[in-house]
């Protein structure tokens, strides 16, 4: 039986989980934005609103606060003007 390609990557306790996934975008919630580490090796979405706690929560608790998750790259840009204010991606 194939195993999923999620398998062996590292959870952990601050609600940064893989999905594998990409994206999300619904009416009704709010949109999906794609977050990475390569330190961790970890890909996840998260809802917008929260974005900017995951990735300090993140990088607080697994690397003593240095900055090493971030949103996706390709997606930074587009992203950048709702969410830079909180996370400080404007500095
Ligand atoms: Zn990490």
């Amino acid at each position: 039986m194939p195993s999923g390609r999620l398998e062996g990557v590292p959870r952990n306790r601050t609600g940064f989980h893989p999905t594998g996934q990409l994206v999300g975008m619904t009416d009704d919630t709010d949109p999906q934005v794609p977050i990475i580490c390569e330190e961790c090796g970890t890909e996840t979405s998260v809802p917008l609103s929260d974005v900017g706690d995951q990735l300090e929560t993140h990088n607080e608790n697994r690397h003593d606060g240095e900055e090493c998750a971030e949103i996706e790259p390709a997606l930074k840009s587009q992203i950048q003007d709702l969410v830079a204010k909180d996370i400080g991606l404007l500095e």
